[in-house]
């Protein structure tokens, strides 16, 4: 099987002013199934840049980038929208949740556009909340919720169509301590369920909280590490021998 993900030489940059900002710079990873992996590095490192072109949101001005096999470069836009909807889960700070939607019919969305019958749909969705700890607030607004559950409610929405990738970007941003510990103790079950996940962040101890981490300045990768047992003990997450 081929990587899930897999980069070679991508680069990204935007004209400003008279010059040009390397925002991503020549990246080159892969990562395989099941893996969860941290993007880490300061304020404009190109985190956020990186996971658009990893979510097919943009396209490098060069390189190659093959999901799952396929080289998204031929992919049509077409293609390219139906692979965001079905194959990976999102979790960005912006768009959060549709303010006139319940929890429920916010999660249910991504099975909308996916076709599913409205019965299996409320299921599935109904499954999903119950997964984050949130069956008995289906029917309540965003509004209604707080911080740390309405990001509960977007992992149900990421997850809820069981993508092959699941890419946060900063999913704790904006969130205290504990609650953002309560959301990355999702993301931990979520990979023990054999889920893939890239997580952005500019904190080290959220970093912490996945097995490899790679770190972009500048837009180029100057660290690509796998956690030692020693961590992963300090941390009380069981090692998966598989990988
Ligand atoms: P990070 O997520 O690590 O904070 P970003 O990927 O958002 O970094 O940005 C990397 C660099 O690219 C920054 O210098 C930023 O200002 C610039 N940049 C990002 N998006 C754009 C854009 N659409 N147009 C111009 N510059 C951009
Ligand atoms: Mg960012």
């Amino acid at each position: 099987m081929p990587p899930l993900v897999r980069t070679i030489g991508i680069s990204k940059h935007y004209p400003s002013g008279g010059t040009i900002i390397h925002a991503v710079s020549n990246v080159s990873l892969s990562i395989e199934h099941g893996e969860f992996v941290a993007i880490r590095g300061r304020s404009g490192s190109g985190k956020s840049t990186l996971m658009s072109l990893l979510g097919l949101l943009e396209r490098p001005d060069s390189g190659e980038y093959a999901l799952r096999g396929r080289e998204a470069a031929r992919l049509s836009e077409d293609t390219r929208a139906a692979i965001r909807r079905k194959d990976i889960g999102f979790i960005f700070q912006l768009p959060a949740l549709l303010p006139r939607a319940t929890a429920l019919e916010n999660v249910e969305l991504p099975l909308v556009y996916a076709g599913v019958p409205r019965a299996k749909r409320r299921r599935t969705a109904k499954d999903a909340l119950d997964r984050v700890g949130l069956a008995d607030r289906s029917h309540h607004w965003p509004n209604q919720l707080s911080g740390g559950e309405q990001q509960r409610v977007v992992i149900a929405r990421a997850m809820v169509n069981d993508p092959a990738l699941i890419l946060a970007d900063e999913p704790t941003g904006s969130l205290d301590s504990s609650t953002s510990d309560e959301i990355l103790s999702l993301f931990e079950g979520l990979h023990r369920d054999g889920h893939t996940i890239i997580m952005v962040t500019h904190a080290a101890e959220v970093a912490n909280r996945a097995r490899r981490q790679i770190t972009l300045h500048d837009g180029r990768i100057i660290e690509d590490a796998v956690a030692s047992g020693k961590r992963s003990l300090l941390n009380a997450i069981p090692l998966d021998s598989s990988q």
